[in-house]
């Protein structure tokens, strides 16, 4: 048997973590057996789904590298398939139109409530001829004894009574087919084997094995996965901060870093914390999927995040560090090599922002010189060695870090001074006090021309405070 899984987001907004999270696990299953992926868009909300949602949802698992090998699959062009199983449970009778009115049915749930008991559809109209002419809903006639046992591959046995379900919409009045008729048809059709979905979905699961054996169609697997809550214990969402995934890919974050995290996220193998996408496909099985829900922890994130900037192929880091700079206005083409700058700045960010932020200096002059290192370092007494680094720097036959190193030492032996005296200055001129490595790499990194440009700066600056 190939294991086929899906991943069916509804359109209504962008790719949250937890749902890419049920992907991530969904799309590991499959790569994890040799089987396939699919993704399938449940659209048939019409006036909640929106074509950015879809794009959103799209865009998102491309960043994540998710790549499906069926789909995206629309449920608004598989309307005939609904159709035809909503005629064939008409036919067996195992559903029937339903008129009963708003009206009625507030009465019997209210009555209900008033009995402490749980609202559910009473039956009424199980036995009614109900005309196709009239307004009507069509409801599935769940069976009303016994229980629905499942195995669920997270939770283990799991059993519900078949008298807590009622009689669901399963067509409503517009014509259009509710969510889980349209899972059930969708799931066989595309011979999905495991289902892999949030544990928000578990109610659903009973009514929807009721459907499927029905239909006479397989049922598959389940496995529900617990849902992430916010380090406050409440249900993440938009106040815990971010939780869209194109969100962290804007805020600097590395795909590879958030797959490492959503998967740790609820899912264990031994003490290990970092796992290559590789490792993840080896070694993912739903046994390791954590009972109890989890907290996201953005922190720990961050620390990931860190590991994949300092760890990855330094070229990778620079590709997705030039969109940041772009963002700030530096097109990387114009500077240093962007993979020497991304070596020598990347043990000081966590994220691919901060590393554009840290890494400016490298492509644009200071614009002032305000920092506290600059306020220290720019004094009267700098213009000097700073004169004289800069006269000897220009004159460099070879700009390499070996002599600018010995231009810097030289410069010191000459003022017979000590190394700060000369090396302070300097690294204030060319950065303004940002973090920066050694100071013969930065200044080599920077380039001759910028390094004399800004020493002069550097040098008016001085003499216009003198003057002031
Ligand atoms: N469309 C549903 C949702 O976005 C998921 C359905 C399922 O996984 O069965 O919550």
């Amino acid at each position: 048997m190939t294991i086929r899984t899906r991943f069916a987001p509804s359109p209504t907004g962008f790719l949250h973590v937890g749902g890419a999270r049920t992907a991530l696990f969904s799309w590991l299953y499959a790569r994890r057996h040799g089987g396939q992926f699919v993704l399938r868009i449940e659209d048939t909300d019409l006036e909640r789904s929106t074509r950015e949602s879809v794009n959103a949802i799209l865009e998102g698992m491309t960043w994540l590298g998710l790549e499906y090998d069926e789909g995206p699959l629309y449920q608004t062009e598989r309307f005939e398939h609904y159709d035809a199983a909503i005629d064939k449970l008409l036919e067996s009778g195992q559903a029937y139109r339903c008129n009963c009115s708003k009206e009625r049915l507030d009465e019997i749930r209210d009555e209900q409530m008033r009995n402490k008991q749980k609202p559910r559809y009473d039956g009424h109209c199980r036995e009614a001829q109900v005309s196709t002419d009239e307004p009507h809903v069509i409801r599935f006639r769940n069976p009303d004894d016994g229980d629905v046992c499942f195995t669920d591959l997270v939770r283990g046995e799991l059993a519900f009574s078949n008298n807590e379900l009622d009689d669901l919409i399963i067509r409503r009045t517009d014509g259009s087919p509710t969510y889980n008729l349209t899972v059930v048809v969708d799931d066989a059709d595309m011979e999905i084997t495991h289902v892999i979905r949030g544990d928000d979905h578990l109610n659903n699961t009973p009514r929807q094995i009721n459907m499927l054996r029905a239909l006479e169609l397989p049922v598959p697997e389940y496995a529900h996965v617990p849902m992430i809550l916010g380090d406050d214990g409440a249900r993440l969402s938009k106040r815990h901060g971010a939780v869209s995934v194109m969100q962290y890919m804007e805020n600097g974050y590395l795909p590879e870093a958030l797959l490492n995290y959503l998967v740790r996220l609820g899912w264990s193998h031994g003490d290990q914390e970092i796992f290559s996408l590789d490792e993840m496909v080896q070694l993912f099985s739903v046994e390791g999927i954590n009972r109890a829900a989890s907290s996201f922890n953005t922190e720990k994130l961050n620390w990931l995040n860190q590991q994949y900037i300092k760890d990855n192929d330094p070229a990778r880091v620079a590709r997705l560090l030039s969109g940041h700079l772009g963002k700030r206005d530096i097109d990387p083409a114009m500077g240093p090599d962007l993979v020497a700058v991304v070596e020598a700045q990347r043990e000081r960010a966590t994220t691919l922002e901060e590393l554009a932020d840290i890494s400016l200096f490298y492509y644009s002059d200071p614009e002032s010189y305000s920092s506290k290192a600059s306020a220290k370092a720019l004094k009267p007494a700098a213009l000097e060695p700073l004169r004289m680094a800069g006269e000897q720097l220009a004159k460099l036959e070879n700009w390499e870090r070996e002599a600018i190193h010995a231009v810097i030492k030289s410069t010191v032996e000459k003022l017979d001074t000590g190394f700060g005296k000369v090396a302070m200055p300097l690294r204030a001129a060319v950065t303004d006090g940002a973090p920066s490595p050694e100071l013969d790499l930065t200044l080599f990194l920077i380039g001759r021309g910028a390094v004399i440009r800004r020493i002069d700066n550097a040098i008016a600056h001085i003499e216009a405070m003198g003057e002031a």
